[in-house]
């Protein structure tokens, strides 16, 4: 017999650290080994469905990889990769003042070395809530504290500036506000003012702006979206990009982090972050040369997807308002919906259950930080036919507790 005093004990920072977008697959699993049928909503991956990385990127790895791109390479990143980031950076984004640029195994990789270069224990930063749950796992880790902002749902899940700067003025040691932007998991795209009064805030304290622009170019209704690094040159921005979402190569694990603002206040940034990448020696050396025809290559996918998205947007919401109980302020970019469910029970129930009992894989709310655990979060990647499918399903779930 094995007693408790035998197992490895397990470091205290690991309370901290969920991540329920694939939490839930261990259920998924549990009713596919019964032999239940799945429809994933779960997971923003683009090519779980009909989606696919364009071929020019593909084609420029494999090169790469025929041309013994295999060594180890440049720690901040390979040059001509970095290049094309800081090209597309200035003339696309018209992001101001870059000072640095650094690409990484995917944003992830950096958005965690960005903040542990950062951050002391007990130090705050403030993220949107709900929010991309890799923020609050990293601080967790890092033992700092997360501070959190609320969007707000009556407002299409917009950020409050004036909310955020409340909680800046009554929070000791904040270092940094976390802005993402399409928002996953909501799918709402920050308006100009909107960014402007943030910088405002963050000028005035001094504070770092991490801008998580990963979805930047998946836009629905011709919605404007603006980096939030092209609106001023003297706050220190951190903007994450990377070829997961834009570039529908999720798996290929390349992100970038583009570092702007005055020399003077920006340099202990890059250079505490080139540090802390020298110790991982390398991202991928062969997927790095996919960066540069990604960013300089034909872009005509974008305008595809989006288009797909749209369609598959509009069939999520018809379907979603048909069903009582649910209720949905529609995504304009990304591709992930966060509607309401009151049918009397907690976000996790219906998970589960949607799940255990109907094979639909949705994420409960409260894996995002959601406070009232009457949401959920789905992907509208799947084709219209699947979509329709699902909600079907969901309808049938919910007419239990008309
Ligand atoms: N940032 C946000 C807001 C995301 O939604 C995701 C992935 O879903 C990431 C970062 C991770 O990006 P990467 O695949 O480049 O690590």
């Amino acid at each position: 017999m094995t007693s408790d005093s035998q197992q490895v004990r397990i470091a205290r920072r690991m309370k901290g650290i969920q991540y329920a977008v694939r939490d839930v697959v261990s259920l998924a699993r549990e009713r596919a080994a019964a032999g239940g049928d799945l429809i994933f909503l779960n997971i923003g991956d683009p090519c779980q469905f009909d989606f696919k990385t364009p071929g020019h990127v593909i084609e420029a790895i494999i090169r790469a990889l025929r041309d013994d791109k295999t060594s180890y390479t440049a720690s901040e990143g390979l040059a001509e990769a970095r290049e094309a980031v800081r090209r597309d950076a200035s003339e696309r984004q018209g992001i101001l003042g870059v000072r640095d640029v650094f690409t990484g195994n995917g944003a992830s990789e950096l958005i965690e070395a960005l903040l542990t270069a950062l951050l002391d224990p007990g130090e705050a930063v403030l993220v949107p809530r709900p929010g991309y749950p890799l923020y609050t796992a990293v601080l967790g880790k890092l033992e700092a504290r997360g501070v959190y902002y609320d969007l707000d749902e009556r407002d299409g899940w917009h950020p409050d500036a004036d909310r955020i700067e409340d909680l800046v003025d009554c929070t000791d040691d904040v270092r940094a506000i976390v802005l993402i932007n399409p928002n996953n998991p909501t799918g709402s795209v920050t308006d100009r003012a909107t960014l402007e009064q943030i910088l405002d805030i963050a000028a005035r304290r001094n504070l770092l702006v991490i801008s998580d622009e990963i979805y930047d170019q998946l836009l629905i209704d011709d919605v404007e979206m603006v980096a939030t690094a092209s609106l001023r040159d003297d706050v220190v921005i951190a903007t994450f990009g990377g070829l997961s979402k834009v570039w529908l190569g999720p798996g290929l694990r390349m992100g970038w982090c583009i570092l702007s603002g005055p020399e003077h206040k920006t340099r202990t940034v890059c250079d505490a972050l080139a540090q802390l990448l020298r110790a991982r020696l390398s991202a991928s050396h062969p997927v790095q040369f996919g960066v540069k025809p990604a960013l300089e290559g034909p872009m005509d996918h974008v305008a595809e997807v989006n288009t797909r998205l749209r369609e598959r947007r509009d069939v999520m919401v018809e379907q979603l308002e048909a069903i009582p109980g649910w209720s949905l302020a529609p995504p304009q970019g990304a591709f992930y919906a966060f509607p309401k469910v009151e049918l009397g029970i907690p976000d996790t129930q219906v998970v589960r259950e949607l799940i255990m009992d109907h094979g639909v894989v949705l994420v409960h709310g409260s894996g995002f930080g959601a406070q009232d655990p009457n949401h959920v979060r789905l992907v509208f990647l799947p084709p219209p036919d699947l979509l329709r499918e699902a909600f079907s399903r969901i309808g049938t779930y919910s007419a239990r507790y008309a």
